[in-house]
């Protein structure tokens, strides 16, 4: 009999599962239902498109459409019926499942300001997490001088310098006293905000918004400090919250998203969530690496390939995708004393590294500035191996001695274990392979292994495997 799966969202989790899905075969009938009406896109390269280095047609996933999956757009699922295993949509449809996937995603925060209607929000004021929030946002930086953006985490300081790459004077309205807080401690903060003041940006700190109001001329945004802040445009960026209303209503289980165990199963075993929706171990990810690390472990599960499949959960490593930003942070950035510590400062340079080592092991790091370490931090983390005897050479990038040289160095240096792309967690081991069955271009190797795809950080780290695998094989004819 043919299994019906539905998942609900066309996301990056719900168009990945849609995939892994396909890729494995077998006689399923999948139904994915979006309530966007545009065919999946890769939502983490929106700062690149606000920032106007691709264009719309850069930020398309091929993988749900097309390949026998029943992928309806611009149609929300507004309840879900466990009892008769149905799906509701907005336009009146039940459609009936045996197994159902939320992957609702997160809901970006509107935050309750006096003057801001979180349903009705003008056309200067604009939260950054869909396509269409993207659009509107570009629309409002065309002819505008100046914007403000609430909110100085991650995705603020990318919205921000894309607006600033736009041309606008952007200022950067932060409640807390430095910025990312959750990744930085107040020294990485301090030079972070140097930097982006050379590239156009201010930032305004320890000072929460109190209110909002729009006219014909702009925006007015009131801080608590009593001074008023006014441009032609308002960024919110105030954090995002778990999709999880669908859930809650159908009597899932839910804390701060839908509890699911290491098979991704919620308690009822015919209903699976994956994505920022779900809530693992008491953990909400945020983040694409985790989602297709799920996608994939669901697709196992699901399909019968592999029934002993389990999610686990990797460190993660979060990058700025911000242009003349270079900055990489990982683990804990707070301080508490019992590890061994390391800090390189050279704010004149907009310079800052700072690694946590406990049992020879990195726990944490910031890497802000360029730093030709990186690769080699990161792969460190990742794999947790021991670091090398002289720490100097990761905290100041400079060259290493062979007695020293850590595993990412090099392709040539590093173990095949090592991760090479973060998002979809393709190691070294994996592109040689590649390689060796006939893959002979960065394109090529990206279409077999997905490298590359998500935030698109490892494409050199790609384009430098291709071309060591390239001058090894011409050694070896030439000898
Ligand atoms: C600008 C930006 C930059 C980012 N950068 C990074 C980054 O560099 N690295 C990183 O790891 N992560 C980044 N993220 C976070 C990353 O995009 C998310 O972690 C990822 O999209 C999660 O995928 P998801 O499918 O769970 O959720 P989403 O991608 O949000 O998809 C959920 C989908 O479900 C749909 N949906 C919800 N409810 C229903 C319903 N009832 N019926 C039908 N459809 C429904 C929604 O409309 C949405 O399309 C970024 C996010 C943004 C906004």
């Amino acid at each position: 009999m043919t299994v019906r799966m539905v998942i609900v969202g066309n996301g990056m989790a719900g168009a990945r599962l849609a995939g892994e899905l396909h890729a494995r075969g077998g006689d399923r009938k999948v139904t994915v239902l979006g309530a966007e009406p545009h065919r999946a896109y890769n939502r983490i390269m929106l700062s690149t498109l606000l920032a106007g280095r691709i264009g719309e047609p850069d930020v398309e996933l091929t993988e749900a459409a097309g390949h026998g999956i029943d992928l309806r757009t611009g149609v929300p699922v507004t309840a879900v019926d466990r009892a008769a295993r149905e799906v509701h949509t907005a336009d009146g449809e039940r459609i009936g499942y045996d197994h159902l996937v939320l992957a609702t995603g997160s809901r970006a925060v509107v935050p309750p300001l006096p003057g801001v209607d979180p349903v009705d929000l003008p056309a200067r004021v604009v939260p950054f997490r869909t396509l269409d929030d993207c659009r509107r946002i570009i629309a409002a930086a065309n002819g505008a001088r100046s914007a403000l953006v609430l909110g100085g985490g991650l995705l603020g300081l990318e919205a921000a310098r894309g607006l600033a790459t736009r041309g606008l004077a952007t200022t950067v309205v932060h409640p807390r006293g430095h910025l990312m807080e959750r990744q930085l401690d107040p020294a990485a903060g301090a030079v972070l905000a140097d930097t982006l003041a050379g590239l156009g940006v201010t930032v305004q700190l320890a000072v929460p918004a109190t209110g909002m109001a729009t006219d014909a001329n702009g925006v007015r945004l009131d801080l608590a400090d009593g001074r008023s802040l006014h441009a032609d445009l308002l960024v919110l960026s105030c954090g995002v919250r778990p999709d999880t209303a669908l859930a809650e209503a159908a009597g899932l289980t839910v804390r701060r998203g839908v509890v699911v165990d290491d098979r991704l199963r919620t308690n009822d075993r015919c209903v699976s969530a994956i994505g920022d929706c779900a809530e693992h171990d008491g953990v909400l990810t945020g983040l694409v690496a985790p989602a297709w690390a799920q996608a994939r472990v669901l697709a196992e599960v699901l399909t019968g390939t592999d029934p002993l499949a389990r999610y686990q959960p990797r460190p993660v490593v979060t990058r700025l995708k911000a242009a003349g930003i270079d900055l990489a942070a990982m683990g804990d950035a707070t301080s508490d004393g019992s590890c061994e510590e390391l800090t390189f400062a050279d704010p004149a340079r907009g310079t800052y590294a700072r690694l946590r080592i406990r049992d020879e092991r990195l726990t944490g790091a910031i890497l802000l500035g360029d730093n030709p370490a990186v690769g080699t931090v990161i792969q460190l983390f990742d794999r947790g191996h021991p670091v090398p005897a002289d720490r100097r050479a990761l905290l100041l990038g400079r060259a290493l001695g062979a007695a020293d040289a850590a595993p990412a160095a090099s392709p040539a240096l590093m173990p095949d274990a090592a991760t090479v792309c973060q998002c979809n967690t393709v190691t070294k081991g994996a592109l040689v392979r590649c390689w060796r069955s006939g893959a002979r271009t960065v394109d090529a190797m990206v279409a077999a292994t997905r490298a590359g795809t998500g935030c698109g950080g490892c494409r050199d780290a790609v384009g430098g495997i291709v071309d060591w695998l390239s001058q090894a094989e011409s050694m070896e004819v030439t000898r």
